[in-house]
């Protein structure tokens, strides 16, 4: 699905990633875990593509097409799918237009047909049962006025009416209370399927309790340092991330 290697990124001249090599087979779910600052969400933008961001050495494969080599559209198109840690708000925007020119773009670039906005609509009542919002939600702008858990099961109804292949989820549990974690984790989980991949960044374990990783990566000053399972989780939740930097330390 992707294959990451030795990738350093700068922004603004500051070298924020410092050798990431990663690769996420389909119908994998890997979780990136790290204080804050550690350069998560750079890896999360760099994949979809914003500026300001500079590949200075190493390459990305995202189904064997060099996806540095791609516009933001076209890595949507071609099935990426970011979901910001900080969703944004675009009042005047109806929230339903926006998803369905999002769908109808993807479609179009796949030879498909448009979806009418009757069809749209009936398909679209399906998948906010799923993220438990009511249909007031895509009638208003986008993410205008919602409250943090509302924005965050937004990005999950974003994901589940795109069908991307691979997913980035950026910090989406960051704030949730229990029950709209619950919702966020549900609707991850039955997304899932052998030709879906996810990676899901996060620095708490507690979402971790309501779906199963394939592999746990720990990241630290713009380096993979750990990778393991759930079992990885668990530790850093249990001690901290202090006993990786000794170990990171000892070894250099
Ligand atoms: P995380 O998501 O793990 O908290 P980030 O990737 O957001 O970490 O940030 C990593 C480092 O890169 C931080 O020191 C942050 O200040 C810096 N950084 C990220 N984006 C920018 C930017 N657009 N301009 C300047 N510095 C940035
Ligand atoms: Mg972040």
């Amino acid at each position: 699905m992707i294959k990451i290697e030795n990738l350093y990124v700068s922004v603004e001249e500051k070298e924020i990633l410092k050798g990431i090599s990663l690769e996420v087979k389909p119908g994998e779910l890997h979780v990136i875990m790290g204080r804050n600052g550690s350069g998560k969400s750079t890896l999360a933008n760099v994949l979809a593509g914003k500026d300001k961001y500079k590949v200075t050495n190493g390459s990305i494969k995202f189904n064997g097409e060099n996806l540095l080599d791609m516009l933001p559209e076209n890595r949507a198109r071609a099935g990426l799918f970011l979901s910001f840690q900080y969703p944004v708000a675009i009042p005047g925007v109806n929230n339903m237009y926006f998803l369905k020119a999002a769908v109808n773009a993807v479609r179009k670039s796949r030879g498909e047909e448009e979806i009418d906005a009757v069809d749209f609509l009936s398909m679209i009542r399906e998948k906010l049962k799923m993220v438990d919002l009511d249909e007031s939600f895509i009638h208003r702008p986008v993410n205008d006025g919602f409250s943090g858990g509302e924005k965050k099961r937004n990005e999950i109804l974003q994901m589940i009416t795109l069908e991307p292949k691979l997913s980035i989820l950026d910090e989406t549990d960051s704030g949730l209370d229990i029950d709209a974690l619950k919702i966020v984790a549900k609707g991850v989980n039955d997304f899932r399927s052998p030709d879906r991949s996810f990676i899901l960044i996060t620095h708490y374990q507690r979402i971790l309790n309501y779906m199963k990783p394939d592999f746990v990566h720990i990241l630290m000053n713009g380096k993979i340092v750990k990778s393991g399972t759930m079992e990885l989780a668990k530790e850093v939740e249990k001690k901290g991330y202090s006993w990786i930097e000794e170990e990171v330390a000892e070894a250099a």
